[in-house]
This record gives structure tokens, sequence and C-alpha cells, in this order.
């Protein structure tokens, strides 16, 4: 189900109001049209095509709830700061995920995803939808975890400091480096990555953030590490923190992998997946509380 948002930024109108309804009964003032996804709706001139300049976020419907909701907008909101694009008007999202969740048919998991593009080269303004589609399946992979290699980034552990034109730590539309990480692992036999700075630190995974387990004690690395800030570690932490663990959002060396208790890649839509291998080595996995996490992250929550 689609919905082109028509007003998707604040003190940006774009005058586009009535181009756009295959579904005429559905339309609304609200600053978004309900559009048909299977007929084309996007210029081959825009640049969050053309360029990957622009930013997304996803979000798992729970419930018929989106867990975090507001941590999702205001990270939407960081991306777009960071890609200097104008500030996402989160009254209109948050109206258009609200419509976008209520209409769909009913299906066992719901996904959610917003994407506000720069547009048509040379117009200004930004192009913006919100898409709601079945999830993908990720039950058996949650049971059984991924192999995992460390693949190194390429940027030191401060880049986000020092370089903030390379956009880490936001959610840019530039998801091929992400996706060729990802290949580059299969390629040596493994599901998933782990990203090392340069410079040794532990980041993220190419869709999911990274938790480490060493007794009752849980780590992940810290967001100012040029890494995007995971909504799902933070449940995950919140979670973990009421059945008495201590969580820690710390520094990790590539050496405190291989030293930890067990490794988790956690996401919204894919939830918690144990690391089963690390760079061939094999990793402990706790199935239970596996599936405890997952549980828990399946629900609406807040
Ligand atoms: N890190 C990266 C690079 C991601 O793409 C994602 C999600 O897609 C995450 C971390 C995890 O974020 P979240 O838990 O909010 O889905």
């Amino acid at each position: 189900l689609l919905i082109l948002v028509t007003r998707p930024v604040v003190g940006v109108t774009d005058g586009r109001t009535d181009a756009v309804t295959s579904a005429p009964e559905l339309s609304t003032d609200a600053g978004f049209h309900f559009a048909n996804a299977s007929l084309p709706q996007l210029s081959v001139l825009d640049l969050g095509v053309t360029r990957g300049d622009g930013v997304f976020d996803s979000l798992l419907v729970a419930d018929g709830r989106i867990p975090a909701l507001e941590t999702h907008l205001a990270r939407f909101a960081d991306s777009a700061r960071l890609l200097d694009l104008p500030q996402p008007d989160r009254a209109v999202w948050r109206a258009a995920i609200a419509a976008a969740v209520a209409t769909h048919p009913p299906v066992p998991v719901l996904a959610v995803k917003l994407v506000l593009t720069r547009g048509i080269e040379g117009t200004g303004v930004p192009t913006a939808w919100v898409l709601a589609q079945p999830a993908l399946d990720f039950t058996a992979v949650r049971r059984t975890g991924v192999k995992v290699v460390t693949l190194d980034r390429g940027y030191r552990h401060d880049v986000a400091a020092t370089s903030p034109w390379l956009l880490q730590g936001a959610k840019s539309l530039s998801y091929a480096v992400n996706a060729a990480a990802i290949r580059e692992a299969q390629r040596r036999g493994a599901d998933d990555v782990i990203f090392i700075s340069s410079d040794g630190f532990v980041l993220e995974a190419p869709t999911a953030s990274v938790l480490l387990r060493e007794g009752n004690r849980f780590s992940t690395p810290s967001a100012e590490l040029g890494i995007l800030p995971g909504t799902t570690q933070r449940r995950a932490f919140e979670f973990l923190r009421t059945y008495g663990y201590e969580t820690d959002a710390v520094r990790l060396r590539a050496s405190d992998l291989r030293r930890a208790d067990a490794i988790w890649l956690v996401s919204s839509i894919r939830q918690a997946v144990s690391v089963t291998q690390l760079d061939g080595e094999p990793v402990g996995v706790d199935e239970r509380l596996t599936e405890q996490m997952n549980d828990h992250l399946g629900r609406a929550g807040d």
C-alpha cells in the first residue's frame, strides 16, 4: 500500500496535491495521497533514484502499532539533517503512517518504509512516500542464526566528527555499499557482516546493530562511532535491563567480539538473530534468551 506524501517537509508545499491518486475515495487533504503501488509513481529524474540522494527508515508494525515510532521519526529527521534535506513534518508523516497501517489488508507481519528524496533535479522539491507491505518472514533465521564475517569499513572510528560529508550514521538511500558487503560475506560462505573501523573498532552490520554479551553484561558500539543509532538495540536493552542485565554503549575492539559469550545482530524487521559463527569460528548461542528478546521485540511495547 503506497502513500505519496505531498507535504513531506515543514514549510514546503509542492503543488502536486491534485496530481496522483488512483483511489479518489481515499484522497485526503492531510498532506498525503493514497496511490497505486503497481502504477509508475516516481520520475526517472528523481535524485533519490539517480544519485541515491535521500533518506529512509524502516518500521515494524506490531499488533497494529509501531514500537518506538517517535524514535524512528526522530532518526528520520536526524538523517534528513545530515543530508541537508528540509525537516520532515512529523504530524504529516505520523498521519500518513497511521493511514497506511489502518488500510493495509491484514498480513502476519507488516513493515512500513518511509522515504524522503531530494526530488526531481532542479526543482528543490522533495519527493516522499510511505510504503506498507508484508514483511519478509524471518522466523527461520531467528531460530538458526547467521554466520558473520568481519569486514573493514575503511573509515576511522571518528569519521562522523572528522568527515560528516561521508554521512556515516545517516540512513541514506545509498545502501549499495551495504548490499555489496553482504555479497562479499556470501562469497566467503557467510550470511552477514560486522563492519570494523579502519582503526579496529566494532561498528555495525550493513542493516543491523551489534549486541555482545559477556556474562551478565550486554554492550553495543556507541553511536558516536558513525553508526546508525538502532531503535531495536535500544528496545532490546530496555528489555534486558528488566531481566537485571547490565547494558552499556561503549567502544569495542574486534578482539572483544572473539571473547564474547554471545553476539546478536538486531534490527526492526528481522529483529534479533544470533551470530553462530564469526570469521569461521563458532560463537556461543543462547536460544532461550534470543526467543525471549524476539517475543518482546515483536510486541508493540511503547
Ligand atoms: N544499522 C544499520 C546500518 C541499519 O541499516 C539498521 C537498520 O536497517 C540498523 C543499524 C538497525 O536499526 P533499527 O534497529 O532501528 O532497525
